[in-house]
């Protein structure tokens, strides 16, 4: 016999009523847009603490799609990768991408219309030219010495 396994029905809107630490995980990773931003690399100045997006993509990053090749294995491949929790996001919020819908949540702030959860699809996100799709280069095309030549130049 199969098994099916139920899945959870994500209520609409629940994202402005429940806070982050009461957030299924289901909940917690819908809330994701898919825009890849956060995959970009980036550079931080020593000085003044400024973080730099670069369109230099984690090696993993799927420039099409905007998601992660090897989401469930990534940290065999990438062990840096952050993930992102109720717990640590306000120590991480400095250097989030500003349409990123954890931090806009953690600001109390409403999803934009284009999010996935608002629009009813994933598409939006790269229709509405948030998303990095097709503007990224691959890390391991990129010499080290050479990320400051490849500054992302949106605002992110
Ligand atoms: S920046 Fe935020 S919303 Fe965009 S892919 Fe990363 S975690 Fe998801
Ligand atoms: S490992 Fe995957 S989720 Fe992590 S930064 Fe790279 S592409 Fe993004």
């Amino acid at each position: 016999m199969k098994n099916y396994s139920r899945k959870e029905k994500l209520k609409h809107g629940f994202w402005q009523n429940k806070p982050m630490s009461e957030m299924s995980k289901v909940e917690w990773e819908a809330l994701c847009d898919g825009c890849g931003k956060c995959c970009l690399n980036k550079l931080e100045d020593d000085e003044t603490g400024k973080v730099h997006y670069t369109s230099i993509a984690c090696r993993l990053l799927d420039n099409e799609s905007c998601k992660c090749s090897q989401y469930s294995a990534r940290h065999q491949f990438v062990p840096e990768c952050i993930v992102l929790t109720p717990k640590n996001i306000a120590e991480h919020a400095y250097w989030l991408p500003k349409t990123c819908a954890y931090y806009l949540v953690w600001k109390g702030k409403e999803l934009y219309d284009w999010h996935p959860l608002v629009s009813g699809t994933s598409n939006t996100v790269h229709e509405e030219n948030v998303s990095v799709q097709n503007k990224t280069i691959a890390e391991f095309e990129v010499n080290d010495d050479e990320w400051e030549d490849y500054l992302w130049e949106e605002e992110v």
